[in-house]
């Protein structure tokens, strides 16, 4: 598997390049915007990182330069851990994930390995995890083939989480990726949601599928 990374801090390229190298993947590394998109559009790459701020181009130029000619290699992009605005712009833009700075290397590798081993589903128009299938044009949900009814809400958060099945996401994470928040509001929304969720994915006694890990947060089980 090759994996691009494109990042102008040498330290962090550096440090990329051995860990991901490690783990077995073939790493190439551009320093520059303009390098790192002719490369990202060479075709010859699994998976992109991408660092936003790049001499001569951003990320996102980068990002929204490759969609055009390939929408399904999966992008993760390294952002600031405050820049909500960047992240959505990201999302926006079709990117696949994103890593706040600083990262441990260990949730960089992990999420590369589940990208990887997974065909991304960004330009997919049904998202399916299980017994549930999600239609993003149509905003219908089916569980087991019975007709789910979802408030707008209530959708997204279960579109979030079918793009990410069997991952672990936390309050902080389904709050930044869902309602757009880059900080705690305090209030128990996520959990509220989820429960609501959970009413409504009830069907015909099929098991619950979002598991709860106390205090880190919550899982859509792949199964
Ligand atoms: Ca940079």
């Amino acid at each position: 598997m090759r994996i691009l990374v494109v990042e102008d801090e040498a330290a962090i390229a550096d440090f990329l390049e051995r860990g991901l190298e490690a783990e077995g993947y073939s790493v190439t590394v551009a320093s520059e915007g303009p390098d790192g998109l002719v490369e990202a559009r060479s075709g010859n790459f699994d998976l992109l990182i991408l660092d936003l701020m790049l001499p001569g181009m951003s990320g996102i130029e980068i990002l929204k330069s490759f969609r055009k000619v390939d929408g399904t290699t999966p992008v993760i992009l390294l952002t600031a851990r405050t820049a909500v605005e960047d992240r959505v712009e990201g999302l926006d833009a079709g990117a696949t994930d994103y890593i706040p700075k600083p990262f441990a290397f260990e949730e960089l590798a992990a999420r590369v390995r589940a990208h990887l081993r997974r065909p991304d589903q960004g330009e997919a128009t049904t998202l399916t995890v299980g017994d549930i299938e999600l239609n993003l044009l149509k905003r219908t949900v089916t569980r087991g083939g019975q007709e789910v009814n979802l408030s707008a809400r209530e959708f997204d958060l279960l579109a979030y989480m079918m793009r990410h099945p069997g991952q672990v996401l936390s309050r902080e994470q389904l709050l930044s990726g869902v309602w757009g928040y880059d900080y705690d509001p305090g209030t128990n929304v996520v959990g509220v949601y989820i429960q609501y969720l959970r009413r409504k994915l009830n069907v015909d006694d099929l098991p619950d599928p979002i598991e709860t890990l106390r205090s880190v947060g919550y899982r859509l089980r792949e199964e």
